[in-house]
């Protein structure tokens, strides 16, 4: 029996990261720009803090300039917008990331609106939302946008593909339909309220689980050779005192299955910091006018 090619997130991340860090390093010598990213972080969310400090990391490695501006949980929204207007104005800022989740009580909607669409490297602000379904040019969601890329470097056909996406998330399930609508693909999204989702899964060329279920997607919900992307991280008990990483699909069982998978660790996490830095670069560039074809391929 064959098994599912692996599809190697750290690889084609890798590759994303070098190419950015080429265009900061132009963007620099030709035009004296240091592309920089603004980090929020409020409250004390220890998962926040790990994320914000790989993003500065990956910034540092990549030529980008990182601020970080930490608000105590408490904060409450004027301070939010008072300091998220502060970096709207400040020329060194280029994109302005506001770690998710925000402290109970804070809607994120009202902060993502309040962004500067043109600084708004998550994607998230009402108007790249609507230039996303409108198939316009905007800063797109970076985990949708890295999971478009996996797939491009696969060279699957999505044209006419039939995509499945478990999930309807403002960050991945959302954004991701709309990408694999403007690829072309028939697309059908799956949700809490979905009937028989297993049966719907098994005509997926593609299939994508971003679900937040641990292991939910069974080899008998996917069609044999299908592409099979796994958004999906969860941490689960492991013998001992472990915690285990895993997905949202059975990955052991899937890759008997399927013609090719991303693994949990590995697979779409890489990509979406890579794509993370990548908005940011496209953001300095746009909002000179600069073109951004050096930032775009691949
Ligand atoms: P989310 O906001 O919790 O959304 C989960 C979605 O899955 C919802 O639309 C929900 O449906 C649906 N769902 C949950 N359980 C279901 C079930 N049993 N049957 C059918 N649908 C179900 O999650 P998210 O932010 O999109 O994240 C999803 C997963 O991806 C999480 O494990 C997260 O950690 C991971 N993630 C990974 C990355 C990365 O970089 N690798 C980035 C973002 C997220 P309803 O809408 O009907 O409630």
């Amino acid at each position: 029996m064959t098994e599912a090619t692996l599809i190697d997130g750290k690889a084609v991340a890798a590759g994303l990261r070098q190419r950015v860090a080429q265009a900061a390093a132009e963007l620099r010598e030709r035009h004296g720009i240091i592309a920089g990213l603004a980090a929020i972080l409020i409250g004390a969310d220890s998962a926040s803090q790990i994320y914000v400090r790989n993003k500065a990391r990956a910034c540092a490695e990549a030529g980008i300039a990182s601020f970080e501006f930490r608000l105590e949980s408490d904060a409450g929204l004027a301070a939010i917008l008072d300091l998220v207007a502060r970096l709207n104005a400040d020329e060194r800022v280029d994109g302005i990331l506001v770690q998710l989740p925000l402290p109970g009580g804070i809607a994120s909607g009202q902060v993502m609106a309040a962004l500067d669409p043109a600084k708004d490297v998550d994607g998230f602000h009402p108007m790249n939302v609507g230039h996303l379904w409108r198939g316009e040019p905007g800063l797109v969601p970076c985990t949708p946008q890295g999971i478009l890329l996996l797939l491009h470097s696969l060279h699957v056909d999505l044209s006419g593909a039939e995509a499945v996406v478990l999930g309807r998330s403002q960050i991945v399930g959302r954004p991701l339909a709309a990408l694999l609508l403007a690829a072309d693909c028939t697309v059908t999204v799956v949700h809490s309220k979905t009937r028989d989702a297993a049966a719907i899964c098994r005509r997926a060329d593609i299939l994508v689980a971003a679900l937040g279920a641990p292991m939910m997607v069974k080899a008998d919900w996917i069609k044999p050779g299908a592409t099979v992307i796994d958004v999906g991280i969860n941490r689960i008990a492991a013998p001992g005192p472990q915690v285990r990483l895993v997905g949202d699909v059975d990955f052991a069982a899937a890759r008997r299955v399927a013609g090719a998978i991303t693994p949990v660790p590995g697979g779409v996490g890489p990509m979406t910091i890579a794509c993370l830095l990548r908005n940011t670069l496209l953001a300095a560039c746009r909002r000179r006018g600069l073109p951004d074809q050096l930032v775009l391929q691949g």
